[in-house]
């Protein structure tokens, strides 16, 4: 069965029992697409579904599926989920629409195995008069098996590493601290941003930036990079992201303006002004 929504599983539901329910619903934004990837199995499972699948995340595909993450709920049975490509879920949908009978065999081989340490990787370039005072930024250092993670998220962590080893070399040491972490563990559920900010939770009003990071949401001033993503989601958890796809000169002026806001931040007279911690 395939529905263009959730709205439309719900109105069509007793359709759905016992069935493999596809979402074929195209790319608007990640935020409002997504949804169908984070609980699509759960919904899927209340209509009584024995598994489903969703469209790629994906504006423009060559036939590569796109994986990512997902949960379950504990109301309801846990389902198989499974992302197919665009070109495919257009495909079902043609058929479905001929009336043709669709078989669709599974066979998935994700699993999920116990946790084992993982550790976030830190390095500084050492503030000359306020070596405690903290600007930090980074990316993380894990990624989907698929592809290579060249630009989710190798070009943002090694633009933040690539930033300070600029200002090393031009011997350029500001008055704070810079730190670089490369964060472990992001896809699966923010771990390694979570583990640092309750490792250094006493020193958090201590950090006067964060530049593309998650302790933004507990008050510290926040920067962030805004770049181009009209071709992000083409290739983000895919096989296809791999390091020729990244631009060596959007690269290059990433790192110079990571840079920049880095040094001019912590070498200035004042600090930022710092809000309340969101909730
Ligand atoms: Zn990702």
């Amino acid at each position: 069965m395939v529905v263009r929504g959730f709205d439309e599983l719900r109105e069509r539901a007793a359709a759905a029992r016992g069935k493999i329910v596809l979402f074929n619903v195209p790319f608007t934004t990640y935020g409002e697409t997504v949804r169908y990837r984070g609980t699509g199995a759960v919904e899927a499972a209340r209509a009584g579904a024995v598994a489903s699948l969703i469209r790629s995340v994906t504006p423009y595909s060559q036939r590569t599926p796109h994986t990512g993450g997902m949960a379950y709920d504990s109301t309801v049975r846990r389902i198989p989920h499974a992302a197919i490509t665009p070109e495919d879920a257009d495909m079902i949908e043609r058929m479905l629409g001929r009336r043709q009978r669709v078989v669709v065999r599974l066979v998935m081989t994700a699993r999920t195995l116990p946790d084992v340490q993982s550790r976030n990787v830190i390095g500084e370039l050492r503030g000359t008069e306020k070596p405690d005072e903290i600007v930090v930024m980074g990316g993380h250092i894990d990624s989907w098996d698929v592809g290579r993670g060249a630009m989710d998220d190798g070009g943002g962590v090694v633009a933040a590493w690539e930033a300070i080893r600029i200002l090393k070399e031009l011997g350029l040491r500001p008055r704070r601290t810079i730190r670089v972490v490369g964060w472990t563990n992001e896809e699966n559920g923010l771990r390694g941003g979570n583990a640092y900010r309750d490792a250094h939770r006493a020193e958090l009003d201590r950090h006067v930036l964060a530049i593309e990071s998650d302790i933004m949401q507990l008050g510290v001033p926040g920067m962030g990079l805004t770049v181009d993503g009209t071709r992000y989601f083409w290739y983000h958890h895919t096989d296809a992201d791999t390091v020729d796809k990244l631009d060596p000169r959007d690269v290059a002026l990433c790192v110079a303006v990571m840079a920049v806001m880095a040094y001019v931040v912590a070498d200035m007279e004042e600090t930022l002004p710092r809000g309340g911690p969101a909730r």
